[in-house]
Protein backbone atom coordinates (compact mmCIF):
# COMPACT_ATOMS: atom_id res chain seq x y z
CA UNK A 1 0.00 0.00 0.00
CA UNK A 2 1.72 3.02 -0.97
CA UNK A 3 3.00 5.08 1.90
CA UNK A 4 0.12 8.49 2.86
CA UNK A 5 1.79 11.65 4.48
CA UNK A 6 2.19 10.59 8.24
CA UNK A 7 4.89 7.57 6.71
CA UNK A 8 6.57 9.68 4.60
CA UNK A 9 7.26 12.11 6.73
CA UNK A 10 8.42 9.89 9.35
CA UNK A 11 10.76 7.41 7.31
CA UNK A 12 11.56 10.59 5.69
CA UNK A 13 13.59 11.92 9.51
CA UNK A 14 14.70 8.24 9.85
CA UNK A 15 16.04 8.25 6.47
CA UNK A 16 17.78 11.11 7.08
CA UNK A 17 19.03 9.83 10.55
CA UNK A 18 20.04 6.08 9.05
CA UNK A 19 21.92 7.35 6.07
CA UNK A 20 23.89 10.26 8.05
CA UNK A 21 25.32 7.31 10.36
CA UNK A 22 26.29 5.23 7.68
CA UNK A 23 27.88 7.84 5.97
CA UNK A 24 29.97 8.79 9.60
CA UNK A 25 30.55 5.09 10.41
CA UNK A 26 31.99 4.15 6.83
CA UNK A 27 33.97 7.02 6.95
CA UNK A 28 35.42 6.43 10.58
CA UNK A 29 35.91 2.64 9.30
CA UNK A 30 37.66 4.13 6.50
CA UNK A 31 39.94 6.41 8.21
CA UNK A 32 41.06 3.07 10.62
CA UNK A 33 41.82 1.48 7.62
CA UNK A 34 39.05 -1.05 7.39
CA UNK A 35 37.06 0.69 4.84
CA UNK A 36 34.99 -1.22 1.88
CA UNK A 37 36.76 -4.31 0.93
CA UNK A 38 35.26 -4.41 -2.48
CA UNK A 39 34.00 -1.61 -4.81
CA UNK A 40 30.69 -1.69 -7.06
CA UNK A 41 30.83 -1.45 -10.75
CA UNK A 42 27.73 -1.19 -12.64
CA UNK A 43 24.41 0.41 -12.58
CA UNK A 44 21.20 -0.95 -10.81
CA UNK A 45 18.95 -2.49 -14.02
CA UNK A 46 15.47 -1.81 -11.84
CA UNK A 47 14.41 -5.54 -11.63
CA UNK A 48 13.22 -5.73 -8.08
CA UNK A 49 14.80 -8.67 -7.12
CA UNK A 50 16.58 -7.23 -4.14
CA UNK A 51 12.80 -6.16 -3.25
CA UNK A 52 11.08 -9.76 -3.02
CA UNK A 53 12.36 -10.76 0.49
CA UNK A 54 14.17 -7.87 2.35
CA UNK A 55 16.61 -8.59 4.83
CA UNK A 56 17.86 -6.78 7.93
CA UNK A 57 21.10 -8.14 10.09
CA UNK A 58 21.03 -7.47 13.55
CA UNK A 59 23.74 -7.25 15.73
CA UNK A 60 24.91 -10.62 17.30
CA UNK A 61 24.70 -9.58 20.59
CA UNK A 62 21.59 -7.83 20.19
CA UNK A 63 20.01 -10.34 18.17
CA UNK A 64 18.80 -12.96 20.95
CA UNK A 65 17.36 -10.49 22.70
CA UNK A 66 13.41 -11.01 22.44
CA UNK A 67 12.67 -7.45 22.84
CA UNK A 68 14.68 -5.93 20.51
CA UNK A 69 13.78 -8.10 18.09
CA UNK A 70 10.03 -7.74 18.07
CA UNK A 71 10.90 -3.66 18.38
CA UNK A 72 13.22 -4.26 15.09
CA UNK A 73 10.32 -5.99 13.58
CA UNK A 74 7.69 -3.86 14.56
CA UNK A 75 9.30 -1.07 13.25
CA UNK A 76 9.48 -2.12 9.81
CA UNK A 77 5.84 -3.90 9.61
CA UNK A 78 4.23 -0.57 10.95
CA UNK A 79 6.68 2.13 9.00
CA UNK A 80 8.44 0.56 6.22
CA UNK A 81 5.15 -1.91 5.17
CA UNK A 82 7.76 -5.25 5.67
CA UNK A 83 6.12 -8.18 6.78
CA UNK A 84 8.19 -10.61 8.79
CA UNK A 85 8.49 -14.10 7.29
CA UNK A 86 11.39 -15.40 9.48
CA UNK A 87 15.12 -15.62 10.18
CA UNK A 88 18.95 -16.89 9.05
CA UNK A 89 19.87 -17.76 12.74
CA UNK A 90 23.70 -18.38 11.03
CA UNK A 91 23.73 -15.03 9.38
CA UNK A 92 21.89 -13.05 11.82
CA UNK A 93 19.08 -11.62 9.69
CA UNK A 94 15.37 -10.75 9.36
CA UNK A 95 13.81 -11.67 6.77
CA UNK A 96 10.35 -9.93 5.14
CA UNK A 97 7.95 -9.58 2.44
CA UNK A 98 7.63 -5.98 1.14
CA UNK A 99 4.15 -4.77 0.76
CA UNK A 100 5.38 -1.57 -1.42
CA UNK A 101 6.67 -4.44 -4.19
CA UNK A 102 4.21 -4.72 -6.87
CA UNK A 103 4.93 -8.46 -8.65
CA UNK A 104 2.66 -7.10 -11.80
CA UNK A 105 5.06 -4.50 -12.47
CA UNK A 106 8.19 -5.43 -10.32
CA UNK A 107 8.17 -1.68 -9.08
CA UNK A 108 7.77 0.08 -5.71
CA UNK A 109 4.47 1.70 -5.12
CA UNK A 110 6.79 4.20 -2.72
CA UNK A 111 9.80 4.61 -4.27
CA UNK A 112 10.42 8.16 -3.26
CA UNK A 113 9.51 7.20 0.15
CA UNK A 114 11.76 4.35 0.41
CA UNK A 115 13.78 3.74 3.45
CA UNK A 116 17.57 3.79 3.60
CA UNK A 117 18.70 0.42 3.72
CA UNK A 118 16.99 0.10 0.42
CA UNK A 119 18.71 3.07 -1.05
CA UNK A 120 21.98 2.03 0.20
CA UNK A 121 21.42 -1.77 -1.24
CA UNK A 122 23.96 -3.26 -2.68
CA UNK A 123 26.63 -0.73 -1.33
CA UNK A 124 26.31 -2.82 1.86
CA UNK A 125 27.54 -5.71 0.82
CA UNK A 126 31.13 -4.53 -0.11
CA UNK A 127 32.01 -4.04 3.39
CA UNK A 128 31.07 -8.27 3.63
CA UNK A 129 34.12 -10.54 3.19
CA UNK A 130 32.38 -12.87 0.79
CA UNK A 131 29.56 -10.58 -0.65
CA UNK A 132 26.99 -12.28 -3.03
CA UNK A 133 24.76 -10.61 -5.01
CA UNK A 134 21.23 -12.08 -6.37
CA UNK A 135 21.59 -13.65 -9.80
CA UNK A 136 19.51 -10.91 -11.15
CA UNK A 137 21.65 -7.98 -10.34
CA UNK A 138 23.07 -6.20 -12.65
CA UNK A 139 25.91 -5.11 -10.38
CA UNK A 140 29.15 -5.81 -10.01
CA UNK A 141 31.48 -6.56 -7.27
CA UNK A 142 35.09 -6.71 -7.98
CA UNK A 143 38.41 -7.07 -5.55
CA UNK A 144 40.18 -3.34 -6.15
CA UNK A 145 43.42 -5.22 -6.66
CA UNK A 146 42.20 -7.20 -9.13
CA UNK A 147 45.02 -6.14 -11.64
CA UNK A 148 47.59 -7.74 -9.43
CA UNK A 149 45.66 -10.79 -9.14
CA UNK A 150 44.81 -11.07 -12.52
CA UNK A 151 48.73 -10.91 -12.94
CA UNK A 152 48.94 -13.65 -10.87
CA UNK A 153 47.19 -16.26 -12.92
CA UNK A 154 49.18 -15.66 -15.48
CA UNK A 155 51.88 -18.05 -14.16
CA UNK A 156 48.79 -20.55 -13.93
CA UNK A 157 48.12 -23.26 -16.31
CA UNK A 158 44.75 -22.83 -16.69
CA UNK A 159 41.87 -24.27 -18.83
CA UNK A 160 39.07 -21.27 -19.59
CA UNK A 161 36.91 -23.06 -17.20
CA UNK A 162 39.27 -22.76 -14.44
CA UNK A 163 39.79 -19.15 -15.11
CA UNK A 164 36.63 -17.94 -15.23
CA UNK A 165 35.60 -19.79 -12.12
CA UNK A 166 39.08 -18.37 -10.28
CA UNK A 167 37.61 -14.69 -11.52
CA UNK A 168 34.49 -15.41 -9.62
CA UNK A 169 36.37 -16.48 -6.72
CA UNK A 170 38.15 -13.90 -6.61
CA UNK A 171 35.54 -10.87 -7.45
CA UNK A 172 37.43 -10.27 -10.56
CA UNK A 173 35.65 -8.19 -13.37
CA UNK A 174 33.75 -10.88 -15.62
CA UNK A 175 34.06 -8.55 -18.43
CA UNK A 176 37.29 -7.43 -18.55
CA UNK A 177 39.24 -8.31 -21.76
CA UNK A 178 41.94 -8.33 -20.53
CA UNK A 179 44.05 -11.48 -20.14
CA UNK A 180 45.84 -14.19 -18.37
S1 LIG B 1 10.20 -0.27 0.05
FE1 LIG B 1 10.31 -0.26 -2.18
S2 LIG B 1 12.52 -0.25 -2.62
FE2 LIG B 1 12.26 -1.00 -0.50
S3 LIG B 1 12.11 -3.24 -0.60
FE3 LIG B 1 10.02 -2.41 -0.69
S4 LIG B 1 9.58 -2.26 -2.88
FE4 LIG B 1 11.81 -2.41 -2.66
S1 LIG C 1 18.78 -6.72 -7.62
FE1 LIG C 1 20.35 -5.24 -8.27
S2 LIG C 1 19.74 -4.60 -10.35
FE2 LIG C 1 17.94 -5.58 -9.40
S3 LIG C 1 16.78 -3.87 -8.50
FE3 LIG C 1 18.14 -4.69 -6.89
S4 LIG C 1 20.00 -3.41 -7.01
FE4 LIG C 1 18.86 -3.10 -8.94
Amino acid sequence: MRDGPIRTTIKALVRWRYLTDLKITRKILQLKGEGALYKLQGKCNGCGACCKSPMIQIHPWLFYFKSIRKATILWHEKINGFNYIGDNRKEKYLIFKCTHYQEETGQCDSYHSRPGLCRDYPNNLIYEPRPALLPECSYQIVDPNQQAIRESFKDLDLTEEQLSKLKKEFYIDENDQEKP
